[in-house]
């Protein structure tokens, strides 16, 4: 099989660079106005604003999907454990003399003393940023003339990577092997630097040019190597309300997505205190607590769940030596998680733009809301409010929520931080979390309060005067399954008496108004019953009866307790068909589709190319995941990359193939 995903970036977009390049290319997105320029206008940097003039680069595409995604560790937050052991992680560099003339060089081509120096802080920033298990290591440097005619940042990789080191690189060989490639132009490679890298796989591949300096070639490094380790990014999302500061998950888009418009528009980079946000010139703040966390990077994290918990929790700065350096809030109504962090101008996060003293720095982040960032103050530091989402594909990015009001109280013009007396509410009053005070020594002292159980407690059902009162309480050892997955929900329900004697009897589980499942009560006093792994997607609002075998004691009936349903995910895979494409002739694909633990997805799929549908069935259980489509004929010849997308269902989430390369002849 062709080398899909490269091919696929050299499809759509050339031009595929993160880098900031100091907002100065912020008006080369159409959700951005003018203003957005000039009030960002303080961070421009030399380096920056050098590659940048001219033509304004695109920040949409430096994420290259992995083919092999059965390599990709799924990472729920149930599953999250912390990363063990030390992985070596060996880096090749190989240097690509794109074009025979030295004219186009870029003014600070790498070489081998500026790479040895660059692989050595990718080492140390990942070694810290990782609590010591991702081992960076150099494996060799390699130079490697193209003679290409100019310089194109996907062609150059597609070149490099399949003979680069032996070919040890070849059809993705490094996937599960944590070995990486990098491959530096020395050439700019068109009028702006541009850099992009795999995501996740075990390994990877990095393309760059802008160079090794540790200004800005070191940073872009980070950024890229941590898409290598499966990372996404950083963004930063304004709800466009002024009365509800959150969302529903699915409230959050990216600011560019061509959907209707999102309640809560997420800037993709828009996360100045992270390494996967926006890499700005000698800026090289940490990885988020969000994504330290799920990767198990990190297990110095308090987790605050269950309805009706009140706490105070002091977290530390996520720079710091002090424990207590993350927040993790399972909001109790939607099921979805919450990080609050304290990032102080401390250690590697002083480089940080946001800590960098410059005037306020506002943008735009939809008609009549403004996000400001990079105005955290030094002294105090700053309490942010992180969600996990995934926004596009299936990689998690990290969204920084606008949060905080500013010095005139404008709800509508809002920081990416709360000051000390702020407060943030979740969606529909989920949970509360107020900053009493922050001192980088002291910490950021919260009060977070959980809605639920103060409203809900448990309610004795009518019984007859003489009988024994009984009280239920319901827990559950998970708040989430997946659709069809083995892993699943057991709700425990606690009988205790008043006076102290065994209850006895049956205890009836209920979503709703339907029923879940019965269990007798054990002589502990506990009845479980598990979900069934057919239930459906969704929140499901679980309630427990207890019913007395005898009239000697009273029944009772718990809180609610809701808990959530996850579409179980899918893979789309095309192949060719038992008709071959061909010009001016019938032809058809095959499509397959697989869901773990759904025999049979059904739903509609799709086959296009270049964004013309050229064919579309649904599957039906009879199918058993596989489909044969008719395709349109193509009337012209030529080089067709054909995807298939499959639409999913109620509880089975959609995916889209690689693409599969058609030469019609
Ligand atoms: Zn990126």
């Amino acid at each position: 099989m062709p080398s899909f995903p490269i091919r696929r970036l050299a499809a759509t977009t050339a031009a595929a660079a993160l880098v900031l390049t100091a907002l100065a290319t912020a008006p080369a997105q159409a959700a951005s106005p003018p203003a957005a320029a000039s009030a960002a206008a303080p961070v421009t940097t030399s380096a920056a604003s050098t590659t940048a003039a001219g033509a304004p680069a695109d920040l949409s595409r430096d994420m290259v999907t992995v083919p092999a995604a059965p390599l990709l560790r799924a990472r729920t937050d149930d599953a999250v454990s912390p990363a063990t052991g030390v992985t070596t992680h060996p880096v090749y560099v190989s240097v690509a003399t794109v074009t025979a003339a030295t004219s186009d060089d870029s003014p600070t081509p790498p070489d081998e003393a500026s790479i040895r120096a660059a692989v050595t802080q990718l080492h140390d920033y990942w070694w810290a940023e990782s609590g010591h298990t991702v081992d960076v290591t150099l494996a060799g440097i390699e130079t490697r003339p193209l003679g290409q005619a100019s310089c194109v940042p996907a062609t150059v990789l597609n070149t490099v990577h399949t003979a680069a080191f032996g070919g040890r690189f070849a059809k993705y060989a490094w996937a599960g092997t944590n070995e990486h490639l990098i491959v530096l132009s020395r050439e700019t490679c068109g009028t702006t630097a541009t850099a992009f890298g795999t995501v996740g796989g075990d390994g990877g591949e990095v393309f760059s040019s802008y160079g090794a300096g540790s200004a800005l070639g070191v940073p872009v490094l980070l950024h890229e190597f941590g898409h290598n380790l499966g990372f996404g990014h950083a963004g930063a999302g304004m709800c466009r309300s002024t009365t509800s500061f959150d969302g529903a998950a699915s409230d959050y888009r990216y600011a560019t997505s061509t959907d209707s418009p999102a309640a809560c528009p997420v800037l993709e980079y828009g996360d100045f205190l992270d390494i996967m946000g926006y890499s700005v010139s000698s800026a090289r703040p940490h990885l988020s607590s969000v994504q330290r966390v799920r990767a198990g990077f990190m297990t110095d994290v308090t987790t605050l769940s269950g309805a009706g918990t009140t706490r105070q929790v002091v977290v530390t700065s996520l720079d710091g030596t002090a424990t207590g350096r993350a927040l993790k809030v399972v909001d109790p109504i939607s099921g979805q998680d919450y990080y609050v962090e304290y990032r102080t101008a401390t250690g590697t996060d002083a480089t940080s733009a946001e800590f960098g003293g410059r005037a306020a720095s506002c943008a735009v982040a939809a008609p009549g809301f403004t996000r400001c960032g990079l105005t955290s103050d030094r002294t105090t530091g700053s309490v942010r409010v992180l969600r996990p989402l995934t926004l596009a594909g299936s990689t998690v990015s990290t969204v920084a929520l606008a949060v905080g009001l500013d010095t005139k109280r404008d709800p509508s013009r809002r920081d990416t931080h709360l000051d000390a007396g702020e407060s943030f509410t979740s969606a529909n009053g989920g949970f509360t979390v107020s900053v009493r005070s922050m001192t980088p020594s002291g910490g950021a002292v919260l009060d977070v309060t959980l809605a639920g159980a103060a409203k809900q407690q448990p309610v004795a059902a009518p019984a007859p005067a003489s009988a024994v009162a009984t009280a239920s309480t319901l827990t559950v050892d998970r708040t989430r399954q997946t659709y069809g997955s083995p892993t699943r929900i057991t709700a425990t329900t606690r009988v205790v008496t008043t006076d102290g004697s065994t209850p006895t009897g049956t205890v009836t589980l209920r979503d709703g108004t339907t029923t879940v499942g019965s269990a007798r009560v054990g002589t502990d006093g506990r009845a479980a019953v598990t979900l069934p792994a057919t239930t459906r997607s969704g929140a499901h609002p679980l309630r427990a009866s207890f019913v007395p075998d005898t009239a000697a004691q009273a029944g009772s009936t718990s809180a609610i307790v809701t808990v959530t349903v996850d579409k179980a995910s899918s893979t789309s895979a095309l192949s060719t068909g038992t008709t071959p494409v061909k010009r001016n002739a019938a032809a058809n694909v095959t499509v397959t589709v697989a869901s773990p633990g759904v025999a049979r997805p059904e739903g509609v799929v799709t086959v296009s190319a270049g964004g013309t549908v050229l064919g579309s069935t649904r599957l039906t259980s009879a199918s058993g995941g596989r489909v044969s489509v008719p395709v349109s004929s193509f009337t012209r010849a030529g080089v067709y990359a054909l995807t298939a997308s499959y639409a999913g269902t109620d509880d089975v989430s959609a995916s889209v193939s690689k693409r599969m390369i058609v030469v019609v002849r």
